[in-house]
């Protein structure tokens, strides 16, 4: 029987167990999957014991754990390299195999919500230069949209995306979004602003947002966050963070348990009853 984990510190609110668990019910597959906190200091030992652990396929990995485990992987995938970051962990041969979903993730989920998207023909502005920022910026850039830029409060920090990632993209602080001579046909909010946990009022202010057509937030709790409500308002097409959660799951639950699983409606609704459940 396979078993694989997520890992992290602290670990307890993680939801992977809950979609990879739904999934091997669905699938009728034996296998088991658990979360395990795991102690910066006891990172290192704790991937060589799992990686010659014959029963283990492997591991997804959350905060903080991200950067360090790239660094202690045997091999990297190219985005995960790149990225520096790794949210899978796959073993092979004694061997720990480094990837980075989350990009992925979110382009799938896009895909699946707007097919009738043309990624090499948008103007996009990503909202937020941290870790999930870099990996969608990454996965966009791919696809040579007409252009991207990347906002953020602290200005060095995208600046030092773009250099990092060396992809064609502009660095610009949070409060040039609203810059007239500006205009973008998707805007991606990849910070937690509108995230139930987070105490923040902030909204973006749509109105003056020139060209909007769509709006992707990456936030999933709530699952309709008030800014696609805002964004609504204006005639704007939206997407939650959820779909991205689930989509990023995807290769994970393949590489441990060898099938491909659905992101399906009913996946969907056992999560949101989740969210409904602890986002209060
Ligand atoms: P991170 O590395 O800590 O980066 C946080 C980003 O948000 C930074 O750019 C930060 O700006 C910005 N930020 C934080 N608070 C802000 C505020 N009040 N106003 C403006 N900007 C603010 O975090 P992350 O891993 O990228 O995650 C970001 C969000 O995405 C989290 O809410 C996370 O739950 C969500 N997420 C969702 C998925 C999914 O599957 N749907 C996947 C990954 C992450 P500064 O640099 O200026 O501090």
């Amino acid at each position: 029987m396979k078993k694989a984990a997520v890992i992290g510190f602290p670990i307890s609110h993680s939801w992977s167990p809950i979609i990879h668990n739904y999934w091997l019910k669905e699938c009728n597959l034996p296998g088991e999957y658990e979360k395990i906190e795991v102690k910066p200091a006891d990172l290192k030992t704790f991937i060589a014991d799992k990686k010659n652990d014959n029963e283990f396929a492997g591991l997804n990995v959350t905060i903080p754990h991200k950067e360090s485990v790239a660094k202690i992987c045997d091999q990297l995938s190219e985005n995960a390299k790149k990225l520096q970051a790794v949210n899978l962990v796959t073993f092979k041969n004694n061997i720990a195999y480094g990837y980075n979903t989350d990009g992925d993730g979110f382009l799938e989920s896009l895909k699946e919500t707007f097919p009738e998207i043309d990624i090499s023909k948008l103007k996009i502005a990503i909202f937020g230069a941290g870790g999930a920022a870099k990996s969608i910026a990454l996965s966009l850039s791919e696809h040579k949209p007409k252009k991207i830029s990347v906002f953020n409060r602290n200005l060095d920090r995208a600046v030092e995306l773009v250099k990092k990632l060396k992809i064609s993209a502009e660095p610009l602080h949070a409060s040039e979004l609203k810059n007239a001579e500006r205009s973008y046909d998707l805007l991606i909010n990849a910070t937690p602003l509108g995230m139930t946990s987070v105490n923040n009022l902030d909204t973006f202010d749509f109105k003056n947002i020139k060209g909007l057509n769509f709006f992707a937030d990456i936030v999933y709790n709530p699952e309709k966050t008030k800014n696609m409500f805002l964004a609504e308002k204006q005639n704007i097409k939206t997407m939650g963070g959820l779909g991205m959660l689930l989509h990023q799951a995807v290769p994970a639950f393949e590489t441990f348990y060898g099938k491909k699983p659905n992101v399906s409606v009913g996946l969907r609704g056992h999560i949101a009853e989740h969210i409904l459940r602890v986002g209060k």
